[in-house]
C-alpha cells in the first residue's frame, strides 16, 4: 500500500508538471553576484521557481529532480534559458546572467542548439551569459557532454562548475574542460567555525588562483562569512548578506532604478 501510495503522489504531480509547462507556470528570480573587490554587481543567477494555480511557490529542489527524470527538463529548460536572456537583454551595461543547467539538458545532446536560439533571439552579448553546470554533467557520458561544453565556449559563453566540493566531483574534472568558474558550495561557508571547512574554504580559493579560474563564494550571510571568504580571496560572493533571489520586475527597480520596458508575455517561443 505504500508504494502504492508514492506511485499515486508521483503521477498526480507529473501530471501538474505537465499541465505547469504547457500553461507556463514558471517564473524566473534573479540573485546577484558582487564582484568581491569593488562591491559591485557583476550578474545575477537565474532560479527557477513553480507558482501553482493555488498561489503556492515551489522550490527547484522539489521539482526539478521529477522534471529530470521525465524530461521535462528540456523544455523548461530551454524556456529559463529564452528567458533569462532576454530578461538579461534589458539590463544596462555588461551586467550577466547564470544560468543553472541539468545534466539531462546535455543527454539530449542539443543544448548549444538551445543556448544558441536564446543568444539570437534575445540579442545579449553571448559574453554576458554564464552556463551554470554540476559534476553530473561529466560523471556519464563524458566525451559527449565535454563536445558540447567546448561548443558553448566556442558561441563566448562562460562556464561556471556549480557545487563544487560537493557530491562526487573531482579535481580531475577540472584538467578535462578549462572552466571559467568554480562555485564553492554554501554548505563550506555555513560551518565556518569548523577547521575542517576552514581549510577546504581556502584550499578552493587558492586552488581557483593558481588555476586562474574565478572564484564565487555562495551563501554569504554574515559579515563574518563576507570578511572570511573575502580574506581568502574569493572573486565573488553570492548569498542573502547582499541580495536574496527576487523577481525580475524588482531586479529593475532595486539595483537599475527604471520601470519595466519589457512586454512579459511575449518572450514564449
Ligand atoms: P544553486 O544553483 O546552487 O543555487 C543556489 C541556491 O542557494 C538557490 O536556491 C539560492 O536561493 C540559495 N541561496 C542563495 N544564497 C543563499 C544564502 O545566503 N543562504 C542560503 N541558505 N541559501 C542561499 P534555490 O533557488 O532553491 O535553488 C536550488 C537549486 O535548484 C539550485 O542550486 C540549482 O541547482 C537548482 N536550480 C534552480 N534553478 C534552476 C534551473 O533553472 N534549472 C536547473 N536545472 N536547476 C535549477
Ligand atoms: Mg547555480
Ligand atoms: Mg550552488
Amino acid at each position: 500500500p505504500g508504494m502504492d501510495e508514492q506511485l499515486r503522489h508521483r503521477r498526480e504531480w507529473e501530471s501538474k508538471l505537465r499541465l505547469a509547462v504547457q500553461e507556463n507556470q514558471f517564473q524566473l528570480y534573479y540573485q546577484p553576484l558582487m564582484t568581491t573587490a569593488s562591491k559591485t554587481i557583476h550578474s545575477f543567477e537565474a532560479l527557477l521557481r513553480w507558482q501553482l494555480p493555488e498561489g503556492e511557490l515551489v522550490s527547484p529542489q522539489q521539482f526539478i529532480p521529477l522534471a529530470e527524470e521525465t524530461g521535462l527538463i528540456v523544455p523548461i529548460g530551454d524556456w529559463v534559458l529564452q528567458e533569462a536572456c532576454l530578461e538579461a537583454s534589458t539590463w544596462p551595461g555588461d551586467v550577466g546572467v547564470a544560468v543553472n543547467v541539468s545534466a539531462i539538458q546535455f543527454r539530449h545532446g542539443r543544448l548549444p542548439e538551445s543556448v544558441a536560439k536564446a543568444l539570437s533571439l534575445s540579442g545579449l552579448d553571448p559574453k554576458r551569459l554564464e552556463v551554470e553546470i554540476t559534476e553530473s554533467v561529466l560523471i556519464n557520458d563524458h566525451n559527449d557532454a565535454l563536445d558540447q561544453l567546448h561548443c558553448l565556449k566556442e558561441l563566448g559563453v562562460r562556464i561556471a562548475l556549480d557545487d563544487f566540493g560537493t557530491g562526487y566531483s573531482s579535481l580531475s574534472y577540472l584538467r578535462r574542460f578549462p572552466f571559467d568558474k568554480l562555485k564553492m558550495d554554501k554548505s563550506f561557508v555555513q560551518n565556518l567555525d569548523q577547521a575542517d571547512s576552514m581549510a577546504i574554504v581556502s584550499t578552493i580559493a587558492n586552488l581557483g588562483k593558481c588555476m586562474g579560474i574565478t572564484t564565487t563564494a555562495e551563501g554569504i550571510e554574515t559579515e563574518e562569512q563576507l570578511s572570511c571568504v573575502e580574506g581568502e580571496g574569493f572573486s565573488q560572493i553570492q548569498g542573502y548578506l547582499y541580495g536574496r533571489p527576487m523577481p525580475a520586475d524588482q531586479v529593475v527597480l532595486q539595483h537599475f532604478g527604471a520601470t519595466r520596458v519589457r512586454e512579459r508575455d511575449c518572450t514564449r517561443q
